[in-house]
């Protein structure tokens, strides 16, 4: 089994991606094209970092002894490492069970639950609950933590169920977003919804700044 995972970004604390404070990873490499994605940057299977799963684990061990309420995967496509997304959820579940608290598991995919395969499905064992679905741009959805009317929230778990299951069709007036500066771009964390970038570009402009360059065109 592989022992690293091909890294885009991690960051902590996330608190738009899944409910509280989020350890979150994003892996690198995803073939799937959706029309639309706002990651393309997370595409080629040629960037990102390689990254052991024990150095994972630590930085998941380090926002649980700053108070993370638990952990979120997406990318990229999680599922096209899985082995290595197997790994990485073992041995965060380990951390996870020294806890003093209940951690939930959240992966994003944008595979459907009927084009898993075995070692896709084994890698969500340890899921407590799955975003399943590709991003479809012409299919908006005001639903939390989705960036798509497609895409569907599946609690796995009982704390899965716990914890998600008032969210499932739980659309708030104004989605969850995160600003964040990556190097020296803003990063945004989130499902925004397609209003949300106009606004964005808009009020950028209205203070005299005119974006260039997105992850979300090519
Ligand atoms: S939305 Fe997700 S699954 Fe679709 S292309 Fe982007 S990274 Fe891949």
């Amino acid at each position: 089994m592989s022992a690293w995972l091909w890294i885009s970004q991690t960051h902590y604390p996330v608190h738009a991606l899944g409910p509280g404070n989020r350890l979150t990873v994003w892996v690198q490499g995803c073939t799937l094209s959706c029309k639309g994605c706002m990651s393309r940057d997370t595409w080629s299977a040629d960037g990102g970092v390689e990254t052991s799963v024990e150095d994972l684990a630590e930085l998941w061990r380090s926002a649980v002894g700053q108070g993370a309420d638990g952990l979120t995967v997406s990318g990229g496509e999680p599922l096209q490492q899985a082995d290595g997304l197997s790994a990485f959820l073992a041995a965060a579940d380990e951390v996870r069970r020294g806890a003093a608290r209940e951690l939930d598991f959240l992966v994003y995919t944008g595979y459907d639950e009927d084009e898993l395969d075995e070692p896709r499905r084994a890698a969500l064992s340890l899921a407590d609950v799955v975003v399943f679905g590709r991003f479809e741009v012409a299919n908006p959805t005001e639903l939390v933590w989705r960036g798509s009317a497609n895409q569907r929230m599946v609690p796995r778990t009982e704390l899965g169920e716990l914890r998600y299951a008032d969210f499932i069709d739980y659309a708030p007036e104004q989605g969850p977003l995160q600003i964040e500066v990556r190097g020296n771009d803003p990063w945004i964390i989130g499902t925004p919804r397609k209003e949300a970038l106009r606004n964005l570009d808009r009020s950028l402009k209205g203070v005299g700044l005119r974006i260039t360059d997105t992850t979300w065109r090519p």
